[in-house]
């Protein structure tokens, strides 16, 4: 029986049906730990990154952008501890092969070596490190091996004095990235949750020591902040500091936001203060001075500390997903057990803004619609449909988020006016044509999640 609750399964199968995110390879049985992104997926996506990146750099005069490459000199991962560090504690069952994380099972049956799923034996812990290797040019010994990067925050370490100095940055000062990172995770599940390759969006912000506290407490507001003002509800959200035997090796302090996916409470994004860990290590092994000159204060010399923000852009696009989905029970129908799927996301982050729906194809409505649809194309991500009964139509949208529905009738021929459907209320008002871009824009700009 049908709970009408949200499931993984419910999210994974509207994501399939409706071209948000495909299996990797699915006709050759699927890749583990990679996902495609559909048409949709690709729109929510694109949408998520950019209201990062608007937040992030445009609205701050102290931000500037960076893309660097994946590929970075070995020696970076040397640097940053990754080589060393960067491993999770793996365990097989030598029964059933299925292989876990040792710090996500029970006490137990790790204290047992007892396989959850089978009851077999467990091997014995080893560290596995994270990190994908692979060789650069023709040979593929040693000498050659490369890593693909496994966050992208060591991009933005290694090219902080080129950033000062080609754009005259001055302490405190951040550099944002967005941009592909690679794990080679021992468990991928819930989908695109925890996979091998996956996007991340980070800030590393540099502070003058003495400041880092402050800085700290005002990236953590400002990204509960992001969260709120992009319609993500606040009562699924909530901070989880870590404790001494989280903490990573180089952290002063650090706090994850959580979302409650259906699984339950996971981590979304984190906030670290990085210490001088970073720049003092890279000083080090590369043999260049990563200090600041403070031509505020008498040429002093010190390394910066870093405060970081760092968040799935991925993982994003499924708490947005989880989010926005609800089932309702439609009353107007007469129909006792009519029920909705409704993705209620905010208008900014919805894959299609506007979509168009001419009542009938025929008598002029077609044509009358794809003009309205041109008009509005330069201004929001419009789609068109002229498929079937307009009732069945707005559900089509209202499946994938689709805030605005414009319908175009007989009498839209006559008085140049139109309707607009409203995703969340499923209320109509009958708009002049000429106003249509004006009050969606009013429309988006005000909106509010009910
Ligand atoms: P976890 O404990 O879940 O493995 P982490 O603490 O190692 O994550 P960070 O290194 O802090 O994660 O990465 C920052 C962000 O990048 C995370 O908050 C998460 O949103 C995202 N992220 C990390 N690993 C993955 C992954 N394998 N798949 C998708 N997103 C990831």
């Amino acid at each position: 029986m049908d709970d009408h609750k949200i499931s993984m399964e419910k999210i994974v199968s509207l994501c399939k049906r409706r071209g948000f995110v495909f299996q990797s390879s699915e006709i050759y049985g699927g890749q583990n730990g990679a996902w495609d992104y559909g048409p949709l997926g690709i729109e929510l996506k694109n949408n998520i990154s950019r209201a990062w990146w608007r937040e992030m750099t445009q609205l701050h005069d102290n931000i500037v952008g960076l893309d660097a490459s994946i590929l970075m000199h070995p020696r970076t991962w040397e640097a940053s501890g990754h080589v060393e560090n960067f491993t999770d504690p793996l365990v097989d069952c030598k029964k059933c092969k299925t292989r876990f994380r040792a710090d996500h099972l029970e006490a137990e049956n790790l204290e047992k070596k007892l396989c959850p799923e089978c009851g077999g034996e467990l091997t014995d812990t080893r560290k596995f490190n994270l990190m994908f290797k692979t060789h650069i040019g023709p040979t593929d010994d040693n000498s050659s091996v490369i890593y693909l990067r496994p966050e992208t925050a060591q991009g933005i370490y290694v090219n902080y004095k080129n950033i000062i100095q080609s754009n005259r940055m001055k302490i405190p000062f951040g550099i944002a990235q967005i941009g592909k990172a690679f794990r080679n995770e021992i468990v991928t599940k819930n989908f695109i949750f925890r996979t091998c390759e996956f996007e991340q969006m980070e800030m590393q912000f540099f502070v003058k020591p003495g400041d880092d506290d402050e800085w700290f407490e005002t990236w953590k507001k400002q990204r509960w902040e992001f969260y709120k003002k992009y319609g993500i509800r606040t009562e699924k959200l909530r901070w989880h500091q870590h404790g001494k035997d989280e903490l990573a090796h180089y952290a002063k302090d650090a706090y994850d936001i959580e979302y409650e996916f259906p699984m339950g409470f996971k981590e979304l994004e984190g906030v670290h203060n990085r210490t001088d860990f970073d720049l003092s290590r890279h000083t080090e092994y590369s043999g260049k001075d990563m200090q600041y000159i403070d031509q505020d204060d008498g040429n002093k010399k010190y390394t910066p500390y870093i405060i970081e923000t760092s968040a799935g852009l991925t993982r994003n696009v499924l708490a947005f997903l989880c989010d926005a989905y609800d089932e309702e029970k439609v009353a107007d129908k007469g129909n006792a057990d009519d029920w909705r799927v409704v993705l209620r996301f905010h208008p900014k982050v919805a894959p299609i803004t506007v979509a168009v729906l001419p009542l009938m194809k025929k008598d002029g409505l077609a044509e009358l619609a794809k003009e309205i649809q041109n008009e509005l194309k330069e201004e929001f991500p419009t789609s068109y449909d002229q498929a079937g009964a307009i009732g069945k139509r707005y559900r089509r949208q209202d499946e994938v988020g689709t805030p605005f529905c414009v319908t175009i009738d007989y009498d839209s021929k006559e008085d140049n006016s139109v309707t607009l459907r409203f995703r969340d209320s499923m209320e109509q008002a009958r708009i002049p044509r000429a106003e249509l871009i004006d009050r969606i824009r009013k429309e988006i700009k005000n909106y509010t999640r009910a």
